[in-house]
């Protein structure tokens, strides 16, 4: 699931961060950039799919209480494959810089341990810095009023316009997430659908109809994407829109903005970097945020996965778990200059921090 807070103000004095807080989920779309645990539960027991959906852990019912995604967790915790709550809360205590969160997945909304962490981080830094990206499941599980009074923001993606023959996602999905959104939305939580551009979703009359369901809905803002061929999609061949396709796209969006007023169409940095280098190389990651992922390591890029979902080497930071964000931020700064200074967020006053 990805993962970019897009509601809020920009604030030369803040880190942005991504944090993946788990990564079950309990959908399996194909080129997931997280390699998510995809959760699904029968009448006997519960199925944990990993490692590119390619693994598989079944765990018993047997009787047993709670609901699925927590006896999820409660396996993957064991497993060292996720953390629990405690070493949640200690990361929080441990980002010490002035920041602004983005909760992503997996599903955020599927364990509700993640929510006491949301609560806590919207008491230390304000709603108006915490946002969420989550799924039409995740949202269909929550206390809606709640949550609205925790974050800022909602992500959600919406990339397709048919509910069935979805390219790369469950059928379904993208229905799911915006029918079940539009509750915050009700709520005055400002709600931002994130749309990864492919070949598959590119041409005038896709573009059309996924903005015509995006008005119709309510949605007031856009986000323009491109794919990174990382996660689950490290492996698949993929045509990849050029920078023609993509700028052709950006435009029919605009003009699509300009006549219908709603939705504004932001473009995600990841995108822009890539039609401003001409390139739309593999190889780049450039955002705007760091990440965090659901064991608690910093990286430099919420994009920078292997095909199971783990960091690059190369953009690792740190363990959050265990050290400062101004600690790693420091060291990672004198050992790491070149690259630290392809990262947007060292242009800003952030720096002046450490
Ligand atoms: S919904 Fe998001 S996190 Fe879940 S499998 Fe799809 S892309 Fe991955």
């Amino acid at each position: 699931m990805k993962l970019l807070n897009t509601n809020s103000k920009v604030d030369p004095l803040k880190i942005k961060i991504i944090w993946n807080i788990t990564k079950i989920c309990a959908w399996d779309c194909e080129f997931c950039c997280v390699d998510a645990y995809h959760v699904s539960k029968t009448k006997n027991e519960i199925c944990i799919k990993s490692k590119g959906l390619t693994m598989a852990n079944r765990i018993p019912i047997n009787g047993s209480t709670g609901q699925q995604y927590e006896i999820a967790k409660n396996f993957l915790v064991s497993q060292k494959m996720e953390i629990g709550l405690i070493d949640k809360l200690q990361i929080l205590n441990n980002i010490n810089l002035n920041s602004n969160i983005d909760f992503s997945g997996g599903d955020p909304l599927l364990l509700q341990e993640n929510l006491a962490v949301i609560e806590k981080a919207a008491q230390k830094f304000g709603k108006e810095n915490i946002s969420l990206t989550a799924t039409g499941i995740g949202f269909s599980l929550i206390d809606v009023d709640a949550v609205a009074s925790l974050v800022g923001g909602v992500d959600f993606t919406y990339d397709f316009p048919k509910s069935e023959n979805v390219p790369f996602r469950p059928n379904g999905y993208n229905h799911s997430n915006l029918s079940k959104v539009m509750k915050l939305a009700s709520k005055g939580v400002s709600v931002t659908a994130q749309i990864p551009l492919s070949e598959k979703n590119i041409s005038e009359d896709i573009i059309e109809k996924i903005f015509q369901d995006l008005h119709s809905a309510g949605v007031r803002k856009i986000l323009l994407m491109r794919i990174f061929p990382v996660g689950r999609g490290s492996d698949m061949k993929f045509n990849y829109p050029s920078i023609k396709d993509y700028l052709t796209a950006i435009e029919k969006y605009k003009s699509l903005q300009s006549k219908y007023g709603f939705p504004v169409v932001n473009i995600q940095t990841g995108l822009k970097k890539t039609i401003e280098l001409g390139n739309t190389s593999n190889e780049i990651y450039d955002s705007s945020h760091l990440n965090i992922n659901q064991l608690g390591i910093l990286s430099k890029s919420p994009w920078a996965f292997d095909k199971y979902g783990e960091p690059i080497p190369e953009f690792v930071i740190g363990d959050m778990k265990h050290n400062s964000l101004s600690d790693l931020l420091g060291i990672t700064l004198k050992k790491d200059l070149n690259i630290m200074q392809n990262l947007r967020f060292l242009s800003n006053k952030a720096a002046s921090f450490l």
